[in-house]
């Protein structure tokens, strides 16, 4: 796919572009089956063409909005599955994100806890100081009495951050390889921190120099896709800070920065598992668990168009693996459609984590490569979708490869 292509998507579409490209739609209906908000509703409004049909409507003033139109565009995940399978390439991301700031700056939907993550994320060193009640949250198990569906079990680090421990391990190391720079982002800094940490640990025992810029922002994908203002702030200072950079590429390990990212900047960005997968990474020793299931996210399967799993990786790993049945459809986490649309995303994930009670292992992991999704699988573990005596652990791909390093001994006594 080119960089250009890649663009489209969810990049606001100018009023004159928007009606030749709302017009691009057929109505041949190949999108339908592919949508999740129709295949939980049946209806025709709640689909990809509905939608479609009701935004050129309210821009030919045939439609006045109401709060059924405003419904039909919130309901949507943005999943980009309908994109894909769509034969006259109706920018389907660029469409919905426009309706979306349109709804916004009308006045007319903003969920309160969007509206607050929206402000948090823009405040990249605030967001690091506040996440740290989380990550004791996660490291201690909810000190016993804590827990949430969003917060799956961890061990972050508390207090180093990922820029200082990359200094720390490159002067250690004194990897001589390709160089990269990774790209940590505002959640999975503050909350997640571990994947950025077992990021930054296999790339430099693969020989890979890392450069983690310390005055990166937020990519802005959760602004962009839910219509927000500040997305382009957040841009400015991501391409100045990246794009001057004497790296080969950018590496992003959460797939919805990865496509954000990939919009914006004129280097390279690269998604780690594909990076990896590319240069055949050293060998680790296997995990001590059943099978691992791959889930492909949303914004690496239909955005990047990964369709392929990261298979070398796997093979790094060592352990018996495959993709989840139906890897390529969305989990229901949206980027924050777990928040504004509870419901719907467990319904989703109900349906979608149910062959876990029927396979024939009982210790397995589900792993994924983007934080969110991660979220809205433990989610299901949480939520007791998962029948009793049944071990799945919720990973992301690179923290199975740095398990398996360990295991394997590749980072001696350090
Ligand atoms: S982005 Fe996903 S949820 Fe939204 S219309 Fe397309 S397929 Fe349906
Ligand atoms: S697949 Fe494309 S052209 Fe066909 S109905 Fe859906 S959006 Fe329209």
């Amino acid at each position: 796919m080119s960089k250009n292509s890649l663009k489209m998507q969810f990049q606001p579409v100018q009023q004159s572009k928007k009606a030749e490209n709302l017009e691009k739609c057929v109505h041949c209906g190949l999108c339908l089956e592919v949508c999740p908000t129709y295949r939980l509703s049946g209806n025709e409004n709640n689909s990809p063409r509905g939608r479609l049909s009701q935004w050129l409507g309210l821009s030919q003033k045939r439609l006045h909005k109401n709060a059924k139109s405003c419904f039909y565009t919130e309901e949507c995940l943005g999943c980009l599955a309908c994109e894909t399978a769509c034969p006259s390439n109706v920018p389907y991301g660029a469409l919905l994100s426009d309706a979306k700031k349109q709804l916004i700056e009308e006045g007319d939907v903003l969920h309160t806890g969007l509206s607050l993550t929206g402000k948090l994320v823009s405040h990249h060193k605030l967001l690091q100081k506040l996440g740290l009640p989380i990550r004791l949250i996660r490291k201690f198990n909810g000190f016993g009495v804590f827990s949430h569906k969003f917060l799956f079990p961890g061990d972050p680090p508390l207090h180093c951050s990922t820029e200082k421990y990359a200094r720390t391990l490159m002067r250690l190391y004194k990897p001589d390889g390709p160089r990269v720079a990774l790209f940590t982002g505002c959640i999975m800094e503050s909350f997640f921190r571990e994947v950025n940490f077992s990021s930054v640990r296999i790339l430099i025992a693969n020989n890979i120099q890392v450069f983690v810029p310390r005055e990166q922002v937020c990519c802005g994908a959760v602004l962009e896709h839910n219509g927000l203002p500040g997305q382009q702030e957040l841009e400015e200072k991501n391409i100045q800070v990246f794009d001057n950079l004497d790296v080969d590429t950018v590496l992003t390990n959460s797939a919805g920065c990865g496509l954000s990212l990939k919009n914006q900047l004129s280097k390279e960005v690269t998604d780690i598992l594909y990076y990896l997968d590319a240069i055949s990474p050293k060998r680790g020793k296997a995990l001590e668990t059943d099978h691992i299931y791959l889930d492909m996210p949303c914004h690496l399967y239909y955005g990047q168009k990964k369709t392929k799993p990261p298979a070398q990786v796997f093979e790094a790993i060592g352990n018996s693996w495959s993709l989840a049945p139906d890897a390529e459809n969305c989990c229901g986490s949206g980027g924050t459609y777990n928040i504004t649309h509870p419901k719907n995303a467990e319904k989703i994930i109900k349906e979608k984590s149910d062959f876990l009670n029927h396979v024939p292992y009982n210790n397995c992991v589900l792993a994924t490569a983007n934080h969110v999704c991660m979220m809205q699988w433990h989610s299901a573990v949480e939520l007791g979708m998962i029948k009793e005596g049944r071990r799945v652990s919720i990973k992301h791909v690179v923290q199975l490869l740095d398990e398996a390093y360990q295991n394997a001994g590749v980072y001696g006594k350090n």
